[in-house]
């Protein structure tokens, strides 16, 4: 998988945030085309491994607009497995445009019922054979973790006071805060309603179980891939102000949750910020077209 870590540049922003605190943008979206963003830190391990142990194929689960899927069926051809998607959602649907793609990349589709979807033990019973490496949702897992911690060392991040990132299971956060160094301080914006789970799945995935680390979770829009109209219009403003495109799963409601951290003087002064532009582009293809004025 040939990525170009030099892409991953920092952009500054200006206009929606405070002015007397610098407030920058890591563009990891700039990685990848197709493998974007985090989701390629996050594969790169698990993939090196299923190469070791001499496995065939990956498997792993998602969602209709899930960037994992994607990424892992693009990334995996690239590695030379072969790529099984197991799907929330019943056979017969028509498949996503984010499913085409990775049915495309060469990966077999499964669809799966909500309700066995969320036992995913059962599924790997199911399905299990020699030649297959599984990988959770979302990469969860020491080693989506340990490649997101290298997402910290894609561009000079030690003067920054504060990173934050979005979190859907929280292997991205967990990295960076293995990754962040003494002082740092990485804060996390939930994009799930009530996920009261999570900050344990973090604190599971870190060597130090004393490591620090905050979560918030009151900017969800509503919850899960929801969007209600006064996202849309942040993101929109974004991107005419800034010239930053982001997704309404994740990184809208990131940058959405730092401006307003700002303006409650959430920061010290003297704070320097990192945003982390996890990439992801999928959510915006399941809009109607012209809902954002880019993409
Ligand atoms: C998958 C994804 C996330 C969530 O990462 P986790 O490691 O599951 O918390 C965040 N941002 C984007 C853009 C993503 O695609």
């Amino acid at each position: 998988m040939t990525e170009s870590l030099q892409n991953a540049t920092i952009q500054p922003l200006h206009s929606l945030y405070a002015k007397d605190m610098p407030v920058d943008v890591l563009r990891l979206d700039r990685v990848h085309p197709v493998v974007s963003g985090n989701k390629w830190f996050k594969l790169k391990y698990y993939l090196a491994d299923a190469l070791a142990q001499q496995k065939t194929t990956i498997a792993t689960f998602g969602g209709a607009w899930s960037n994992h899927l994607v990424a892992a069926a693009y990334a995996a051809r690239g590695a030379g497995l072969n790529s099984i998607g197991f799907v929330r959602g019943e056979a017969g649907t028509t498949p996503s445009a984010a499913l085409e793609d990775a049915v495309r990349y060469g990966m077999e589709i499964r669809y799966v019922n909500r309700q066995d979807f969320r036992t995913p033990a059962l599924i790997r019973n199911r399905f299990d054979a020699p030649g297959i490496y599984w990988i959770s949702e979302g990469g969860y897992g020491p080693n989506g973790a340990a490649g997101a911690a290298d997402i910290l060392r894609a561009a000079d991040t030690s003067g920054y006071s504060h990173i934050l990132c979005a979190v859907g299971t929280g292997t991205m956060l967990s990295g960076l805060v293995s990754a962040a160094l003494p002082g740092q301080q990485v804060i996390g914006i939930s994009v799930l309603k009530n996920n009261v789970g999570l900050e344990s799945a973090v604190r599971a995935l870190l060597p130090d179980a004393a490591a620090s680390f905050a979560i918030h979770h009151q900017y969800h829009f509503g919850g899960y891939a929801k969007h209600p109209q006064s996202l849309i219009d942040f993101m929109n403003e974004l991107w005419a102000t800034e010239h930053l495109p982001t997704d309404i799963v994740y990184t809208g409601k990131l940058m959405y949750a730092a401006m307003d951290l700002i303006a409650q003087n959430h920061f010290p002064a003297g704070a320097r910020i990192l945003l982390v532009h996890s990439g992801g582009l999928q959510g915006n293809r399941s809009l109607p077209p012209g809902t954002l004025s880019f993409s």
